[in-house]
């Protein structure tokens, strides 16, 4: 029962994090991210209490949705090919990684259910890192109104790999001022009500910095299978 006792210590530091900055924890969801784990850990993290995974490529989510069905909510937070949207779309309730008009125009084409979509950024701008520029967030935002299927709830971000915390700090408020804006275009297919940011090293400054998603792997399922 090593993921209970991971969870308990996460929650305990999302509860500490949230108390510093009067947050009510009940904002914050838990995404267990379970690509570098086998079924049977996913398994262990649903029997722990965790409702929430997130896995980033089709064949691992399929893999362990066949034994665990619709039981956890599934999140597919990574890159998503186009052609790959119809193995997935049934079988997931939100998507992290809403980066361009052809993911959307796919997604609202195989599905006729209205799916929860977090808009991924580029905040630092590095070249690595996948997501729209900051700047084009809006003009792109403005531009899905046509696909009825898609739901904006929020942005998503991966911060740079650093220990630095002013500039995970600064990437996080960024990501928060941009929510804002698009808050109050009061658009009713984008209420952008969430922030999806923070991972195992750096889940409590995105906590203090407004987050409502967590995606941890590593710090709360572990690494079993070391790739992807
Ligand atoms: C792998 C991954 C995570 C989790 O990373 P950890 O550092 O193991 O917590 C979160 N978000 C995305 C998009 C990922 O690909």
């Amino acid at each position: 029962m090593e993921v209970e006792r991971k969870y308990a210590l996460i929650k305990a530091k999302i509860e500490e994090a949230c108390k510093n900055v009067n947050r009510n924890t009940e904002e914050i969801k838990v995404v267990a991210v379970t690509k570098y784990v086998s079924t049977q850990r996913a398994k262990e993290a649903l029997e722990a209490g965790i409702e929430d995974f997130g896995e980033n490529r089709d064949d691992g989510l399929i893999e362990k949705w066949e034994v665990l069905g619709n039981q956890p909510v599934w999140h597919f937070i990574g890159t998503l090919q186009t052609r790959k949207v119809r193995n997935v779309i049934d079988k997931v309730s939100y998507i992290h990684s809403l980066d361009r008009l052809s993911l959307a125009k796919e997604i609202d084409k195989r599905t006729d259910r209205r799916i929860k979509c977090f808009v991924q950024v580029n905040v630092s701008g590095e070249e690595s890192k996948h997501g729209l520029d900051a700047e084009k967030v809006i003009p792109f935002i403005k531009e899905l109104e046509q696909h009825k299927n898609i739901l904006v709830v929020g942005l998503m971000t991966m911060a740079p790999h650093t220990k630095d915390e002013q500039v995970l700090r600064s990437c996080f408020r960024r990501l928060k001022s941009i929510q804002e804006e698009i808050k109050n275009l009061n658009l009713e297919y984008a209420p952008c009500d969430e922030l999806s940011m923070g991972m195992s090293n750096d889940y409590i400054i995105a906590i203090e910095e407004g987050a409502t998603f967590i995606r941890i792997g590593t710090a709360l399922v572990g690494e079993e299978i070391k790739e992807a």
